[in-house]
């Protein structure tokens, strides 16, 4: 329903903020449809907010993975998808459930806790989880590095090689 009343008033941008959360798969898959239907006939732009990493691959050509209040890794769906240089991307990604995996399978998780927005590190706002950190890491925030081999794609991270 306020999906429609968004779309009725024919927006330039529309900000889809986890959209079928809580929907079954079908109604997903048909909410889904319509938005790139409209996002394809009416030319609007489609921003879109979600934890769902299958549907962010489907669904958007750019995409921004943020932590701590940061855009920790940014670029085209298909190389930030492809390459995982953010050790956080990597870490999303191996906790992802995936079809075919035996039963009772424990997925990995990203030790450790989310810092406080008021309360962030001087450095890394991953640093206290991250299996990569080094003194260098919590010296001051990483600036955005290009990711080997994909123009437009950077991760903020000072170790991106180690990560290959
Ligand atoms: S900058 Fe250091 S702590 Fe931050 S993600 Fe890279 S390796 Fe990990």
């Amino acid at each position: 329903m306020l999906i429609a009343l968004a779309l009725a008033c024919k927006p330039d941008l529309l900000i889809a903020d986890e959209p079928t959360t809580a929907l079954d798969a079908t109604l997903q898959r048909e909410v889904l449809q319509l938005i790139a239907t409209l996002v394809r006939e009416d030319g609007m732009a489609l921003l879109l907010v979600s934890h769902d990493l299958g549907l962010m691959s489907e669904n958007v050509q750019r995409t921004m993975v943020m932590y701590g209040g940061t855009v920790v890794d940014s670029g085209p769906t298909a190389s930030v998808f492809r390459r995982l240089a953010h050790p956080y991307t990597r870490g999303l990604f191996a906790a992802r459930p995936r079809i075919g995996l035996p039963r009772g399978t424990r997925l990995p998780t990203i030790p450790g806790r989310v810092p406080e927005l008021v309360d962030l590190p001087a450095g890394c706002p991953f640093a206290d989880r991250c299996d990569r950190v080094t003194d260098a890491c919590r010296a001051a925030p990483p600036p955005p590095v290009p990711v080997a081999g994909d123009d437009d794609h950077v991760a903020r991270c000072i170790h991106l090689e180690a990560a290959a």
